[in-house]
């Protein structure tokens, strides 16, 4: 079993800072983890405790049930594979992914069969001969997964692998290591700023900000029900739209006002507004992009959310386009089909879709709906 977990895990560093503040995950046996969150959030000191080579001020931390936390990094039977590679220079592809098991001492033709498995399953058959200097970015980042994979970890433990490479090998290294993930059947556990490896690669997402887990929970989970405004401001590219609303309740009904907005909540919105006392309290809404309909072509037979903007911007982005409105003193952005050309002072009807608002504690930041 290789499941980690780690129980109200703390960091403080020397000089006082808490980087790292009673963290609980609990990462299955198979399942692939990413942690995200912008930089100094604490993910890469969550990670190198996990990997031992950072000391865990307090808390537990299991590998595969057994209590790590005193256990040196090479007896945990963990990989890590760094942003930089970490190559040896001086030493062939082959050597490279050698190097851990030649200190092992482990039998030279048992090597040599782990070696050219490794180098199979990334494509470097070709290139065992060559040292690092001699291949492309995605070939090195390939070679350091290899050391790591010859290792038969029972955790690969990854630390914004794929930073140092292009737009284009990132998207195919990302492709690649998830490929990699269900042919290992390994556990993995990945750091990263990005919140599209994070989408597009966890089985869970960690959220982290200021050394503390947001939300933990599958990347649908996490875009659809963000946990607070941090989550829905973090996830989401372009990001959520936040717009500052009174809850008011008129004839039974409750909406969500400002000067440029009324918008008729559904009954299942309102509930929780209603039990926990924001009638006639101001809420921060949130509303997704690609929710926000040119009216005409909404069909939904409930127009109660329209309201009309004008357009500062538009960027044509291909399939779609962009569109930065002006609503009151702020902007709201929309994502419309690129085949509907807006353009720049163009007054437009919109409706937002009721069913993918979110409603927030302004002062909290929490989600209440
Ligand atoms: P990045 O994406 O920039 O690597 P991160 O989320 O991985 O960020 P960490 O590297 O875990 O963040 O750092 C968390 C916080 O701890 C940061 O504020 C950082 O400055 C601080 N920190 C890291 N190492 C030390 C150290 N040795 N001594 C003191 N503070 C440290």
């Amino acid at each position: 079993m290789s499941n980690v977990t780690l129980t109200n895990i703390c960091k403080s560093y020397s000089n006082g800072f808490n980087a790292v503040k009673n963290v609980n995950i609990d990462i299955q046996d198979k399942e692939f983890v990413v942690l995200v969150g912008p930089s100094g959030c604490g993910k890469s000191t969550t990670l190198r405790m996990i990997a031992g080579l950072e000391e865990i001020s307090s808390g537990e931390l299991h590998i595969g049930n057994r209590l790590v936390n005193d256990v040196d990094p090479k007896d945990r039977d963990i990989a890590m594979v760094f942003q930089n590679y970490a190559l040896y220079p001086h030493l062939s592809v082959y050597d490279n992914m050698a190097f851990a098991l030649k200190l092992r001492k482990m039998p030279k033709d048992e090597i040599d069969k782990k070696v050219k498995e490794a180098a199979k399953i990334l494509d470097l058959e070709k290139v065992l001969d060559r040292k690092p200097k001699a291949l492309s970015g995605g070939q090195r980042q390939r070679v350091a997964l290899g050391r790591a994979i010859v290792r038969n970890p029972q955790v690969f433990l990854m630390d914004e692998p794929l930073s140092n490479l292009d737009a284009k090998l990132r998207t195919s290294m990302r492709t690649e290591i998830s490929k990699l993930h269900k042919s290992l059947g390994t556990t993995f556990i990945y750091v990263t700023h990005d919140q599209v490896e994070a989408m597009t690669m966890a089985d869970r997402i960690v959220v982290m900000k200021d050394g503390i887990v947001q939300q933990i929970a599958t990347p649908q989970e996490i875009y659809d029900h963000p946990a607070n405004m941090f989550v829905a401001g973090f996830i989401g590219a372009p990001q959520m739209n936040f717009i500052n609303v009174k809850i008011e309740e008129k004839n039974g009904e409750i909406y969500a006002i400002n000067n440029q907005i009324n918008i008729h909540l559904s009954k299942g919105k309102c509930q929780p507004l209603i039990k926990n006392g924001y009638i006639g309290k101001e809420v921060v809404l949130g509303i997704r992009p690609e929710d926000i309909h040119i009216e005409d072509l909404f069909i939904d037979n409930s127009l109660d959310t329209t309201f009309e903007a004008e357009v500062e911007i538009s960027e044509l982005m291909g399939a779609e386009i962009y569109a930065y409105l002006k609503l009151g003193n702020s902007t709201v952005t929309a994502r419309f089909d690129g085949r509907y050309r807006v353009r720049f002072g163009d007054k437009i009807k919109l409706a937002m879709d009721k069913e993918h608002l979110h409603i927030f504690d302004k002062d909290t930041e929490l989600t209440i709906i």
